[in-house]
């Protein structure tokens, strides 16, 4: 495989623009990116400067609600999409260190998740890694890998985890996940993370800098963001910042949310349960 920048550099993508999978692989301090991208991410950091911290507590709530889905909800099978590059602890490592078995299929449209992927995966066979776009549900829910990799008639969690973000409203993201919640089964779960507009300065800025970098990043009022659940009860704590937000132990001792940093008052991440 080729290494960005390296002398073999020619990975068979467009690497002159910057996508949203590499430049947050940049913000998270991986080397699955290119100089377009560092440029990108560097545009995020001149806004909000703590916007790699932003990435990493997002890695974190994932890996948070992926352990409650597993031992809290008995959930052994992960429809992750938008699931960006491997980095330190995937969702199937959350899983599978919990429960061997769980499977997990990873879907993104930017290809080179693809193509590291199935690198990383080679010997798992729990995992899969598919090219698909949210924007088209129906060529997920139809793909024979994801179809053969994943049981329908059983529950599974369905993750939207830092993906909402780089759709705007008008293109009614929510009605794509609708379309794939609705053919999971009942007890099945719908687990999001999103940009939060709480009307502070350096949420906007993380908007400003997604806007001029990627031409995407939206920042949305919770009650917005709450829509994006379908009308599903939440999991306690409910929607909350990612630094607020525990679903193994809901009553946790956290901080006031006017006394978090600045930084941490960006992202919210929210778990909700099909009937
Ligand atoms: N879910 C991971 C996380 O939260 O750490 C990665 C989040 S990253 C900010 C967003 C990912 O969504 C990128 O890998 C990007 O390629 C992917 N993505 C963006 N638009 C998409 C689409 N229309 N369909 C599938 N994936 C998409």
């Amino acid at each position: 495989m080729a290494t960005p920048d390296g002398p073999d550099s020619n990975p068979g993508f467009d690497t002159s623009q910057p996508t949203i999978a590499r430049v947050y692989d940049a913000l998270l301090g991986g080397k699955d990116n290119f100089a377009a991208d560092r440029e990108g991410a560097a545009l995020y950091l001149k806004y909000v400067p703590d916007a790699g911290r932003c990435a990493i507590e997002n890695r974190e709530a994932l890996v948070k609600g992926v352990h409650y889905l597993v031992r809290e909800a008995g959930i052994d099978q992960f429809l992750d999409i938008g699931s960006g590059l491997p980095t330190q602890k995937n969702t199937h490592e959350a899983a599978q260190e919990i429960n061997p078995n769980a499977r997990v299929a990873y879907v993104d449209n930017d290809p080179i998740v693809l193509a590291h992927g199935r690198a990383l995966l080679a010997t798992n066979n729990s995992t899969i890694v598919v090219t698909a776009d949210l924007r088209d549900p129906q060529s997920i829910l139809s793909n024979e890998e994801v179809r053969t990799h994943l049981d329908f008639s059983r529950p599974m969690a369905l993750m939207i985890v830092g993906i909402h973000m780089h759709f705007h409203d008008d293109e009614k993201p929510d009605e794509w996940v609708r379309t794939i919640m609705d053919t999971l089964a009942p007890g099945s779960y719908l687990f999001i993370t999103d940009f939060v507009d709480t009307g502070e300065p350096l949420q906007k800025g993380m908007e400003r800098a997604g806007l001029e970098s990627l031409g995407n990043g939206w920042i949305r009022t919770p009650e917005r963001i709450e829509q994006h659940f379908l009308g599903m009860p939440l999991v306690p704590p409910g929607l909350d910042f990612l630094a607020r937000w525990f679903p193994e132990d809901p009553d946790a001792d956290v901080p006031a949310a006017e006394d978090l940093e600045p930084y941490q008052r960006i992202l919210m991440a929210g778990l909700a349960k099909k009937a």
